[in-house]
């Protein structure tokens, strides 16, 4: 029996992609135990909420899941997706990998994880309008919530990270220079944790908007990035950018009580139902899912085989410059594996 990990094939493109992802996962000889279940629009057509009990309690069991593209229903009533996500597994860690595969890129030789805190800062939605005389949004106010506890775990599963994948460096992102009570703190709780992993993997500090610069000018020279919910979700589109955007950049929300994995994209419902979509970003997705399951060897197998497909340019969907359907390309990989 294979490992049990939840399928959300999600809407638009999802069906298509997570059908190519499972067969290449099939060719690689996982043993992979797929539990079948619904989220997004296609919940909302079958149960009235875009995240139902059965998909969350199949999670719980799981503890594993891989997950399509989700269109977030407008509206009043529904569960936002992701914050239930979120809460019910307390999923803290945002990694997303970004590494040169596509030929001719600006940058050749990237290859840089930035790990984003996905529960604090200015995303825990404490907002509000302060009113002046007869102006009821004078003024609005944000809060920025940053704990010792969330800083130094996320500062501890970006050194633990960059140990169990053979990383040499982690750099802090960070505004301590100006927010210094909330950056600060976020900055000191990383400093604390790099202590413990002297010798074994390097640290380094970086201010944000020098580093948003230093990523465009030397981006050879990061390794692992761990920075603050704002900043993580800024940088990782960044670096997605630097090595030829986002149909090829997955992304893994990992907490104490389960991992999900995804592509960084949407569904795509311009080119949905065409068989032209590109199924990389998923497949990168399932890569990592192996690696978090200790099957770091097939994901490798199953990374060279893209890589290699992608490199040859003659059987790439639209997207890589190429004319082949979603089928063609997933066979072209799995002809490769
Ligand atoms: P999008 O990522 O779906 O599309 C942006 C552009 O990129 C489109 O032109 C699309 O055709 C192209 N594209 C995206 N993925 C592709 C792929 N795999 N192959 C080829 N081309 C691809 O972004 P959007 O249009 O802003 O969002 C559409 C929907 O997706 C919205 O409902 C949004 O809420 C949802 N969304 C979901 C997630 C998620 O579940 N993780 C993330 C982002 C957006």
């Amino acid at each position: 029996m294979g490992v049990r990990v939840t399928l959300i094939p999600g809407d638009g493109i999802g069906p298509s992609i997570t059908a190519a992802t499972v067969r290449i996962l099939e060719a690689s000889g996982a043993e992979i135990d797929w539990d079948h279940q619904v989220a997004g629009m296609a919940a909302v057509a079958r149960y009235g909420d875009p995240i139902p009990d059965a998909t969350l309690d199949s999670i719980k069991r799981t503890r594993l899941a891989l997950k399509g593209p989700l269109e977030t229903p407008v509206g009043e009533g529904f569960r936002s997706i992701n914050v239930a996500l979120r809460k019910t597994f307390d999923l803290y860690a945002n990694v997303r990998p970004a590494y040169s595969i596509v030929p001719g890129g600006r940058y050749e030789n990237l290859d840089i994880v930035l790990i984003r805190e996905n529960t604090e800062g200015l995303y825990v939605g404490i907002e509000h309008y302060i009113k002046v005389g007869d102006d009821a949004r004078a003024a609005a106010e944000s809060i920025a919530l940053i704990t010792r506890a969330g800083s130094e775990r996320i500062a501890r599963y970006a050194f633990e990270y960059a140990v169990r994948h053979r990383r040499k460096k982690v750099t802090l992102v960070h505004k301590a220079n100006i927010l210094k009570y909330s950056q600060g703190l976020f900055l000191d709780s990383g400093r604390l944790i790099a202590r413990e992993y002297v010798g074994r993997v390097e640290f380094e500090e970086r201010i944000v908007d020098a580093m948003a610069m230093n990523l465009v000018l030397n981006p050879e020279r990061f390794d692992v990035i761990v920075t603050t919910n704002l900043f993580g979700d800024i940088l990782s589109d960044q670096i997605s950018g630097l090595v030829g955007g986002l149909g090829l950049a997955p992304g893994g929300n990992i907490g104490l009580h389960g991992a999900i994995f995804e592509a960084v994209h949407g569904t795509a419902p311009d080119i949905a139902g065409k068989n032209v979509a590109n199924p990389g970003a998923l497949v990168l997705a399932s890569c990592m899912l192996l690696e978090h399951i200790g099957e770091g060897e097939r994901a490798l197998r199953i990374r060279r085989a893209l890589e290699a497909v992608i490199r040859e340019g003659k059987t790439v969907t639209r997207d890589l410059g190429g004319t082949a359907t979603t089928d063609e390309f997933t066979d072209a990989i799995i002809g490769r594996l």
